[in-house]
């Protein structure tokens, strides 16, 4: 089991094991908030916070929304608008320790242009 959270400690998520890879995505958000993303799904990634402890911006067709922390700002997650145990959380890893998560490879996703991997 692998635990992120917030600065302040009020956001916390498990996820059940250690993501194969994380991914840098260049598009005009994650740029800006600087995540590093491991991809996961409701059923393997546990949220243990309030929902009051939180606020989610969504923006363009509003199908997902980040999540950040009221307190300290940290930008934990994102997930997609309809929840479903199949659907996608995306954890911010770097809300993990760092030893955790050493040695998983880094994938960039260029989400500005091309959709594709770029590495
Ligand atoms: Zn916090």
């Amino acid at each position: 089991m692998l635990t992120a959270n917030c600065h302040c400690g009020d956001v916390q998520i498990e996820l059940v094991r250690k993501p194969k890879s994380l991914t840098q995505c260049t598009c005009s958000i994650c740029r800006r908030y600087g995540a590093l993303w491991a991809y996961c799904t409701r059923k393997s990634a546990r949220v243990l916070t309030a929902p009051e402890i939180e606020t989610a911006y969504r923006w363009n067709d509003k199908a997902i929304e980040f999540y950040h922390c009221n307190q300290c700002g940290c930008m934990t997650r994102y997930e997609s608008v309809e929840k479903t145990v199949a659907s996608r959380i995306a954890v911010n890893a770097r809300m993990m320790p760092p030893p955790d998560i050493e040695g998983v490879v880094i994938r960039t996703f260029d989400g500005a242009d091309t959709w594709k991997y770029i590495d």
